[in-house]
């Protein structure tokens, strides 16, 4: 066994200071703009929702392209310049399968926010958007037809789920990497905690164990259901100690760090979900 010679390392105490969370930094509006100049071949950075020094460099260069006064502000002939892509603001027609534009971008990136991801951030609605339109109609309790319309507007102008029950470190060592939120074109929907090959994962509160197998990306899972349609998911695990149906107590081992499935290096994708909604895992657990 390879985790073998990482399991004599000595755990190092290292803990990282958790910033305060500032969601409402991220726009949508920007984001489907950063989707509009990407598309153009204008910005190549991540599409975050944040107006930063290589959005700012692109929105220049877009104006210009066009001609119009090169100010780095998004008024109405900046917004003309992206042409057909952006001709639709949300909420000016309801959107499905076969739309694209600033629009559908616009959704696509509040959906995510409120723990529905669809992929790579495109302004395309294809399959991904439809399921997650119609998941999140589901969450929301809106007829699912996955047509985002006012109703489903409506449910997404209102804040990401709350979370009814605290969680604990699913770890002994607190070193966070990628956080919940925009990472590149997609959406990370947990947070990530790099340790070494082998270290004990533990569950962040009793439950029921309601997966324990490979799924996909996230390797070898296990999904812990805590009451109130509350989850813990714990993702590309390198061995698995609980199997589907038991019920455990917090604290108890599922499994040890690994990096199957989609995974750089060993690291513990930690994933929490209200009702099927992905939420931020740092507004579950204690701060550091
Ligand atoms: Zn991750």
């Amino acid at each position: 066994m390879r985790t073998r010679a990482f399991l004599a390392l000595p755990v190092m105490l290292l803990a990282v200071a958790v910033t305060p969370l500032a969601a409402a930094a991220w726009d949508p509006g920007v984001a489907a703009l950063q989707v509009g100049l990407h598309t153009r071949g204008l910005y190549a950075g991540p599409i975050d929702g944040i107006t930063g020094p290589a959005t700012q460099k692109a929105i220049r260069k877009l104006q210009a392209h066009a001609r119009i006064a090169v100010d780095g502000v998004v008024g109405p002939k900046t917004r003309r310049a992206l042409g057909h892509f952006a001709r639709h603001r949300l909420g000016q027609r309801p959107l499905h399968i076969g739309n694209a534009g600033w629009d559908v971008a616009s959704l696509q990136f509040q959906l995510a926010e409120h723990g529905f991801p669809s992929g790579s951030f495109d302004g395309i609605f294809g399959p991904h958007i439809d399921a997650a339109v119609r998941r999140f109609q589901e969450y929301a309790g809106l007829k699912t037809d996955g047509v985002a319309g006012p109703a489903t507007l409506k449910a997404l102008g209102k804040p990401p789920a709350a979370i009814p029950l605290p969680l604990a470190w699913p770890l002994t060592v607190h070193v966070i990497g990628d956080r919940f939120g925009p990472r590149g074109e997609r959406w990370h929907a947990g947070i990530d905690l790099p340790a070494p090959l082998g270290t004990p994962v533990y569950s962040a509160r009793a439950g029921e164990v309601v997966w324990a197998g490979w799924r996909g990306d996230y390797g070898f899972l296990v999904t812990v259901a805590h009451g109130h349609g509350e989850r813990s998911m714990y993702a590309h695990l390198s061995r698995m100690d609980v199997r589907v149906g038991v019920w455990i107590g917090a604290g108890v081992r599922v499994g040890l760090i690994g990096a199957t499935g989609d995974a750089t290096g060993p690291h513990l994708h930690f994933e929490v979900r209200v009702h099927g909604a992905a939420v931020d895992p740092l507004r579950a657990l204690p701060s550091l």
